[in-house]
């Protein structure tokens, strides 16, 4: 009788834990593979809110069949690289597997990992409880996260002072064609493999609502107890013993 109760308790909540799961999705998507798609939503989704420690209540994901209605929704025309958007409505654009396929320089198995790139972005904003995240630190944790540019691709050529550089749209804009995602995803990557995961979610939940480098500074200090200048040599000297 009691085990019964509890049986039915068990039932109730695993109900209850997959409807309230799903409803924080909410998909825009018409195509033949609709089934295998919001699967793949959904796993995205779940592997990355198991990381973060806030939740989101309210995403929608909308997946285009086509680059034009893609660019459509972002007001801007798009280069076939740019496959994804994630923005701070806690929405997500995406081209479907089939659009990647005809319509972009990526492989359809990349949309999964993209799903995830961008899911990690919005989970990092909500972290980020309005504070301003550098460039690098947001696309190399969604790379991480995504397992992309996690290796040194042949040689690689790294400026003084990269996170300052990586840090604003500027200085992102001028070093995209330079290395600009690998640099932060590796850094990223060395971040936690020498600090922990712990320590880049309490970066992120520290950081201020204008973002102003001299500032960052001293916030990572305070995270880490380390000069941030002295840990981007500490990497670059962990790749070049990694040769
Ligand atoms: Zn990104």
């Amino acid at each position: 009788m009691e085990a019964a109760f509890l049986l039915d308790k068990f039932i109730f909540l695993l109900f209850f834990l997959i409807i309230y799961n799903t409803s924080m999705l909410k998909i825009l998507y018409k195509g033949e593979d609709a089934g295998r798609v919001k699967k793949d939503i959904q796993k995205a989704f779940d592997f990355v809110a198991k990381i973060f420690p806030v939740k989101i209540s309210n995403i929608t994901v909308c997946v285009h069949n086509t680059r034009a209605s893609y660019g459509k929704k972002l007001n801007k025309e798009t280069e076939d690289w740019n496959i994804a958007n994630a923005n701070d409505n806690n929405r997500i654009d995406i081209l479907s597997p089939e659009a990647l396929l005809k319509e972009s320089c990526h492989p359809k198995s990349d949309f999964l990992p993209t799903l995830t790139h961008e899911f990690s972005h919005l989970f990092a904003f909500r972290l980020a409880k309005g504070g301003a995240i550098p460039l690098w630190l947001n696309e190399g944790l969604s790379e991480y996260l995504a397992k992309q540019d996690q290796k040194v691709q042949g040689v690689l050529y790294i400026e003084n002072n990269f996170c300052e550089k990586l840090g604003t749209m500027k200085g992102w804009d001028k070093y995209i064609n330079y290395s600009a995602y690998q640099i932060s995803a590796l850094f990223v990557l060395f971040l936690i493999k020498k600090y922990s995961i712990e320590k880049i979610k309490e970066l992120i939940s520290s950081l201020d609502k204008v973002y102003y480098y001299p500032r960052f500074e001293k916030i990572f200090f305070k995270v880490y107890g380390k000069d941030l200048n002295e840990t981007e040599k500490l990497f670059i000297d962990s790749i070049n013993k990694n040769k």
